[in-house]
């Protein structure tokens, strides 16, 4: 055992892993026990260089010392005191901090401790927003085929994507979706934003066609990442966003991987050029240290809801651990870390280089598409005959077993590397996934 070998664990049968195959895994474990900087290491001390950032979230490198301190210091000074009908000074302070990184007038923050918990309490916030202005009747929710807003009941009924609703029968009433923008015909190997597909924005005129003023927020990722890297067309948000203004409905953003400097701006709304009025976020917030969401909202959305009340609680809603100190410890040195090495502005430095080897792939075998914007890519490859999925798959093992970690959804390839990633790194993951993604076709 090297220096940083740590201990496989002797019961692997207790933990019910999450969204994952449980036989497969616990025959075959692959274990990431440590990590520094670009780099996860498993128990024997195996280097595996990190391509996705752990799940589209660790931003600025792995055990940065800041963050680390920061949450001991926090532990010795305040473990936990609630947020309802009192306060601690840190969760002002994050939240303070949160505002300054959102467009302009985004400025009221409130914690969760998850994507899923932002998704959902943004939608709650949408319903209750409505009803404190009067419109009471807009109760319906849209989302996008192929969105993924988390798996609470919100943000899974609003999200589209069938194979996670599936094993659960009833969804949420009174929701409808917008097609997706993946057009292949039109767009495959598109650079950035595709050309092809504002138009689908439209669809939100035939569902008001149908249901007149009753519907209360659109949920979209500006680019959406589980499902497999969906970069919207260019004019899409845009279009979105009027037909939203002219009919009164919310424009929610889940910014809860395209936050904190994924695609070269503070959150995606900046370098798209179009803001929501309400946007979720979480996964960077804390730079993964510790667990916490956020959803931001428009001022007059905030005031709306306060005013609307004469006295008492104004929002029937929050989690024990809404600005939890340790969390809000994390976020503090998590975004002093985003202003002061400008993750944005490094990714603007690279994505020219990284779009560059993304695009490269098309030369390797079964490849049917790339994807990119910022920091993030899709490769997209044919599936096999008769078991969609096991080509990427078998390609994430190979490239885990060489030291990459990639990550597949589907039969697409899904990056997003810690945003303080260098050339040679990007080097080494696009030439693994080449290597890997010849091998499976050999
Ligand atoms: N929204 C988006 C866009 C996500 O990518 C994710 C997680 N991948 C979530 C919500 C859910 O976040 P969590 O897993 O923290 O609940």
């Amino acid at each position: 055992m090297n220096e940083l070998s740590v201990p496989r664990p002797n019961n692997l049968d207790a933990f019910w892993m999450p969204y994952s195959d449980n036989k497969y895994f616990k025959g075959t474990p692959r274990l990431l026990a440590r990590a520094e900087g670009m780099n996860y290491y498993t128990p024997e001390g195996r280097e595996v260089l990190d391509g996705t950032a752990g799940l589209w979230c660790c931003n600025a490198g792995h055990g940065r010392r800041e963050i680390v301190e920061a949450i001991q210091k926090q532990a010795a000074i305040l473990d936990f005191a609630p947020t309802f009908q009192l306060g601690h000074p840190i969760a002002f302070e994050a939240a303070a901090r949160v505002a300054d990184l959102t467009p302009d007038g985004l400025d009221h923050v409130f914690f969760t401790n998850s994507g899923s918990e932002s998704a959902d309490t943004a939608l709650k916030i949408a319903l209750a927003y409505q009803r404190a202005r009067g419109q009471a009747q807009r109760v319906r929710l849209v989302g996008r085929e192929r969105g993924y807003h988390g798996v609470g009941f919100g943000g899974m009924s609003v999200g589209g994507i069938g194979p996670n609703r599936k094993q659960f029968g009833a969804m949420l009433p009174y929701v409808d979706h917008l097609p997706h923008t993946h057009l292949p015909a039109q767009n495959a190997f598109s650079r950035g934003q595709p050309e092809h597909g504002a138009n689908l924005a439209d669809h939100l005129e035939s569902l008001v066609a149908l249901h007149g003023d009753t519907i209360a927020a659109v949920m979209v990722e500006p680019v959406a990442g589980s499902t497999g890297v969906l970069v919207p067309p260019k004019g899409y948000l845009e279009r979105l966003r009027a037909l939203c203004d002219k009919h009164g409905i919310l424009l929610i953003y889940d910014e809860v991987i395209t936050g904190f400097g994924r695609i070269g701006t503070h959150f995606g709304a900046e370098r798209l050029g179009v803001a929501p009025d309400i946007m979720t976020m979480a996964k960077g917030l804390t730079n993964a240290a510790v667990p916490m969401g956020a959803v931001a909202v428009r001022n007059e959305i905030y005031q709306t809801i306060v005013d609307g009340t004469q006295a008492g609680i104004e929002f029937f809603h929050g989690y024990t651990y809404s600005g939890h100190p340790l969390a809000a410890a994390a976020a503090i040195a998590a975004i002093d870390i985003h202003v002061r090495e400008d993750l944005p502005g490094r990714v603007r430095a690279i994505e020219g280089y990284w779009e560059d080897a993304a695009h490269a792939m098309r030369s390797a075998p079964n490849v049917i598409d790339v994807r990119n914007h910022g920091l993030i890519a899709g490769i997209e490859l044919a599936p096999r005959e008769g078991a969609p999925g096991d080509r990427a798959m078998r390609v994430f093992r190979r490239c885990f077993d060489e030291g990459v970690l990639i990550r597949v959804t589907g039969d697409i390839v899904a990056l997003s590397p810690p945003l303080i990633i260098e050339k040679p790194h990007v080097d080494r993951i696009f030439g693994t996934l080449q290597d890997a993604i010849h091998k499976e076709a050999a």
